[in-house]
């Protein structure tokens, strides 16, 4: 018998928490929960701790915390309550955790997620963010400890997958070229010139996955597919200009991996985020994941474009930050999740969104990352900027 494998899930009531926790219910015999952890919602925290009987659960805003603790006594449970964003470090490093999976959005994952590479767990990356802030950063990281870097992100999962043995951000020989997959979002065929009416309501309606809202805005922007970009040329050593960017609607195909010789590997699945959780939970073993077959026969055609770029100016932004490298994606991650936040609270027109990232860009300077502290100053200013512009 393999001994359980301890998972503590930052971010457990979010959309890949919730994703991941479904695929770990699947496997008590190899996984069992050490840590669950939400910001606020603390009816579903203590459903999923009543579910999985974690050792630690953290609620970073403390309001709920009293009502949250009753009910965990109240279901006879042992488990430990902490708060405070902090507290997310101390989940993210328990002795008992073997993985985390990263999946708090923004950020606010950057400190647990770093905290876990240094601890030398398995660190499974959804939360794309903290990786374009922090670069290289968390790769040392990795290194130094010997901890495991796997990505959720479908398509960098996809290209792990088409990929001999790595080590993280080390280029695999024999690659000429990554191309990464965008469904192209609800607004593929919307003209430009209604953009400024789109409405939050319409943003987060996508067309081919279920995700949490700022997510679902980026892939409205295609800033998702920017912010992939710069993860993929961190996470697999790539230079710029040798990730491309191919619209495929169907988002069946999940990336490709094109190498020198002409061949071009793929991984194809239906768009369900248990594949890639399931892929990294379980690698190098395959798992059951509950996500149906691919029915070939029925997939009919499979269509790849070209994005339009003067349309979806947020990617042309994330390319060049990415080429610049630095503190540039940092700048860029901050104000585009400044204007997002701003965009869902109707502060901010939709079409304002590349427009407060440009502006942030071009007025604050890049630096060299030495250490974390550049990273945070460049996060810090960027978002004042953001936050200065949209208040007008
Ligand atoms: P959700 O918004 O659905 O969930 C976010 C999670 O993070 C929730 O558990 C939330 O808690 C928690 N959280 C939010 N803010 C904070 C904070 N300030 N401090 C601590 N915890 C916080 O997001 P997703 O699950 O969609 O995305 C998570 C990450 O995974 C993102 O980085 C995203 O880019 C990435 N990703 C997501 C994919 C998807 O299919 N959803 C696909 C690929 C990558 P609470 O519920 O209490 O607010
Ligand atoms: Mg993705």
């Amino acid at each position: 018998m393999i001994a359980r494998k301890g998972v503590s899930v930052l971010g457990s009531t979010g959309s890949i928490g919730r994703s991941t926790l479904d695929v770990i219910a699947r496997h008590p015999d190899r996984f069992k929960v050490t840590a669950l952890t939400a910001r606020s919602q603390w009816k579903l925290l203590l459903e999923q701790a009543i579910d999985h009987r974690p050792e630690l659960v953290v609620l970073v805003e403390p309001a709920n915390a009293p009502e949250l603790q009753q009910g965990l006594r109240a279901a006879g449970l042992s488990t430990e309550l902490m708060t405070g964003a902090e507290a997310l470090e101390t989940a993210a490093t328990l002795a008992s955790a073997d993985c985390v999976m990263a999946a708090i959005v923004g950020a606010a994952g950057l400190a647990s997620t770093l905290a876990a590479a240094h601890a030398g767990r398995r660190v499974l990356l959804a939360n794309k963010e903290a990786l374009v802030m922090s670069g290289p950063l968390l790769l040392d990281a990795v290194r130094a400890s010997g901890a495991e870097l796997l990505p959720i992100d479908s398509e960098h999962n996809a290209i792990f997958q088409c990929l001999p043995p790595i080590r993280p951000g080390v280029a695999a020989p024999g690659v000429r070229r990554l191309w990464l997959t965008a469904s192209g979002g609800p607004f593929l065929r919307l003209p430009a010139s209604e953009f400024p009416q789109v409405t939050p309501e319409s943003a987060v309606a996508h067309p081919r996955w279920r995700m949490g809202q700022k997510i679902s805005v980026d892939s409205a922007t295609l800033m998702n597919k920017g912010l992939e970009l710069i993860e993929a040329q961190l996470l697999f050593g790539m230079s710029p200009g040798t990730v491309e960017v191919v619209v495929h609607p169907e988002s069946i195909v999940h990336s490709l991996v094109e190498y020198t010789d002409g061949s071009t590997l793929a991984q194809l699945g239906n768009p369900d985020m248990r594949t890639p959780i399931a892929h990294a939970l379980g690698w190098p073993d395959r798992l059951e994941s509950g996500v149906q077959s691919l029915d070939m026969l029925a997939l009919g055609s499979l269509r790849f474009e070209a994005p339009d770029r003067d349309k979806f100016r947020c990617l042309v932004l994330a390319e060049a930050a990415g080429r610049v490298g630095g503190t540039a994606p940092a700048i860029l991650n901050a104000a585009n999740e400044v204007a997002v936040e701003a965009f869902l609270e109707r502060r901010l027109n939709f079409d304002g969104i590349p427009m407060v990232i440009d502006h942030v860009l071009s007025q604050i300077a890049t630096e060299a990352v030495t250490g974390l502290a550049d990273v945070l100053a460049a996060d810090g200013a960027a978002r004042r900027a953001a936050a200065a512009l949209i208040a007008g």
